[in-house]
């Protein structure tokens, strides 16, 4: 390979019109800082003109001066660096105008090679700020944004029809500012992000964007039980079922186990001392009594501080016993827990019809009733796989994104980052696996 082939193989430049003389390389400075500048030179002989596209016969273009430019290449080794290309000038006799040599290193009017805004796209869809890719590529963040922009071109929503199933959520993208986005439940595709996430914006959004036939061929509609997305729904997808996710029906009524257990844990915070025993232990071993039952360990004894060497059932009943409130939520706890593991509306809907015993506490009793004026939607999602985890894991990288662009002023910016990202790298979830995280109790924290 010749000296000038390697050059051009290190910096993968491939067209062939561009050679390096020996020496080429030589250090200097640009903007005060460091960096490596390789001079090339770029000539052929043109097919024809240009301007006026007379075929180059008998010299009618004939070669006439150079023009310099530089342009911004990727990083070769620790500096930035910068190939001055010496680029000919042609004239033509026929039409008495001169034009540049062109190459496809760079598009035309622009200085920043395309191996950089590979780069810088590459880069954009890692949670990364515009400051660190502008470091890393040698442009300007203003430069990092405007690839992005171009790049999120090419996967612009295009709102050509609707899938059967989505799923809705929400995420806050600036102080007080909640952003909507919607996405095929089944692939994960992202097909909107809107900047609110009221009613009115959501009915005009999908009342311009897709027709009615489009919008009755939804068969279902999955969401948080918190977002008031429900009247909307069935005005824009009228033949749509609701599907409520079932992680946060766990989440309800885990939360309203927990608030219940602190209320009897507080009344045991006295100067008796038979009471502060009963008080730590129901603080500390909190995880027992919002675990599901059947996973309570009845056949290991080990040692527990403040118990000593037990069963973890044993222990679970010796605190259920200390008041009747606690045992009492408990059990009606643990029923929930199971109907909506074993998917059991029938067992769901009969614990929540029962006449409420006098011992369930008002945070129980607050649930059961939102659990009630949700039952068909929760039956829906007993019949449907669909759920939420796939849109919230979503979410979580958004905020990611967010955060290290320490928060986007500009939200068309900010939409364009987020559909690059999710487009270049996307967003895998087993089904499976956001199945079983929708039945696990955890999440509530000690209090
Ligand atoms: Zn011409």
């Amino acid at each position: 390979m010749s000296y000038s082939n390697s050059i051009k193989s290190l910096i993968d430049i491939q067209d062939p019109n561009i050679t390096f003389d020996e020496d080429c390389v030589k250090a200097g400075t640009f903007k005060g800082k460091a960096c490596k500048y390789i001079s090339g030179t770029l000539t052929y002989s043109p097919t024809h003109c240009v301007n006026c596209g007379v075929e180059n016969t008998n010299f009618t273009i004939y070669k006439n001066g150079t023009q310099l430019s530089r342009i911004t290449l990727p990083f070769t080794g620790v500096n930035p660096t910068y190939l001055l290309l010496k680029k000919q000038r042609f004239l033509c006799k026929k039409c008495n105008n001169s034009f540049t040599a062109k190459t496809p290193i760079v598009e035309q009017n622009c200085y920043i090679s395309k191996n950089v805004k590979a780069q810088v796209m590459i880069k954009s869809a890692e949670a990364q700020s515009l400051k660190s890719i502008s470091k890393d590529c040698s442009v300007s963040p203003t430069t990092v944004q405007r690839v992005i922009n171009e790049g999120a071109k090419q996967f612009k929503p295009y709102h050509a029809k609707l899938p059967k199933h989505l799923s809705f959520d929400e995420f806050k993208y600036a102080k007080g500012a909640m952003a909507f986005e919607y996405i095929n439940v089944l692939n994960g595709d992202i097909l909107d992000i809107l900047d609110r996430r009221d009613s009115f914006a959501i009915k005009n959004h999908f009342m311009v964007n897709y027709s009615l036939t489009d919008r009755q061929n939804v068969e279902t509609v999955t969401i948080d039980m918190n977002a008031g997305y429900v009247n909307v729904i069935k005005e824009l997808f009228p033949n749509a079922k609701i599907i409520i996710d079932r992680f946060h029906l766990v989440q309800l009524i885990n939360r309203s186990m927990n608030k219940c257990r602190v209320h009897v844990m507080n009344q045991f915070r006295t100067s008796n001392n038979e009471d502060l025993k009963k008080y730590r232990r129901l603080k500390r071993y909190w995880k027992l009594i919002l675990k599901k039952a059947s996973e309570l360990s009845s056949v290991e004894y080990k040692y527990y501080p403040l118990f000593g060497q037990r069963l973890e059932i044993s222990i679970l009943e010796e605190m259920l016993a200390y008041d009747p409130v606690l045992k009492a939520n408990y059990e009606l706890y643990q029923i929930l827990l199971k109907a909506m593991e074993t998917k059991d509306f029938q067992l769901l809907a009969s614990s929540l019809e029962n006449p409420v015993q006098p011992f369930i506490s008002n945070y129980m009793k607050t649930s059961l009733k939102t659990l009630k004026k949700h039952l068909p939607y929760i039956q829906n999602s007993f019949g449907y796989p669909y759920n939420n985890g796939r849109i919230e894991g979503m979410n979580n990288k958004i905020k990611v994104l967010n955060r290290v662009a320490y928060g986007y002023r500009n939200f068309d910016h900010y939409k364009k980052r987020i559909i690059l990202h999710f487009k270049l790298k996307p967003f895998e979830t087993d089904f499976k696996k956001t199945e079983q995280k929708s039945h696990a109790p955890k999440q509530c924290k000690a209090a």
